[in-house]
């Protein structure tokens, strides 16, 4: 599947210098998101997953129909203030701005296997934060799925030793 035909560039947005790649014209379509989807999915049934988690908000777009198919749970990671229960939290720079992101404490169970999903991955410090949320509460990661990955910004580098699925790449 041609995935960047479904992708539509957005220059100077969020903010001047950013080439922001926009997903909305692929979930539009329905034939094309479900492709991405049921890639996501195979990939993650090698992996025996117990759990989906993603952040959010566009984590939740991918990783809800990817934990319905594999009849798992999908935990969410928010921003602070955001989750109404006991959290654990993390600090990490975006590609533009900073955040914090929170799980609740008992979303993941101690020897769980996760897939972390999200929809692009740029600098990698959103996944980062993620894996260490995830880790932090006793998950295995055992795979991280993209639509997007941009090259340019070598998320991969932060992923080390992690499998990782991107399904198309700028
Ligand atoms: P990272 O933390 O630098 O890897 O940035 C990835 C996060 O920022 C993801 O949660 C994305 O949703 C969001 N993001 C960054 N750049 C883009 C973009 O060009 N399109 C869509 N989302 C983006």
């Amino acid at each position: 599947m041609d995935y960047k035909k479904h992708i539509q560039i957005v220059e100077d947005w969020p903010k001047e210098g950013v080439q922001f790649k926009d997903i909305t014209p692929l979930m539009d379509n329905g034939k094309v998101f479900k492709s991405a989807v049921d890639e996501i999915v195979a990939f993650a049934r090698q992996k025996d997953i117990d759990i989906v988690v993603g952040p959010e908000a566009r984590g939740f777009i991918i990783g809800c129909p990817v934990s319905y198919a594999l009849e798992v749970g999908f935990a969410p990671v928010r921003k602070e203030g955001k989750l109404p229960r006991d959290v654990i939290k993390v600090d990490y720079g975006l590609e533009y701005g900073k955040n914090v992101l929170t799980i609740h404490k008992d979303a993941i169970k101690p020897g769980q296997r996760v897939l972390i999903t999200d929809d692009l991955l740029a600098t990698g410090g959103t996944i980062e934060a993620t894996i260490n949320l995830v880790e932090e509460l006793g998950g295995i990661v055992v795979g991280c799925a993209f639509l997007v990955e941009l090259s340019y910004l070598n998320g991969l580098g932060k992923l080390d030793g992690y499998d990782v699925l991107t399904l198309t790449r700028y």
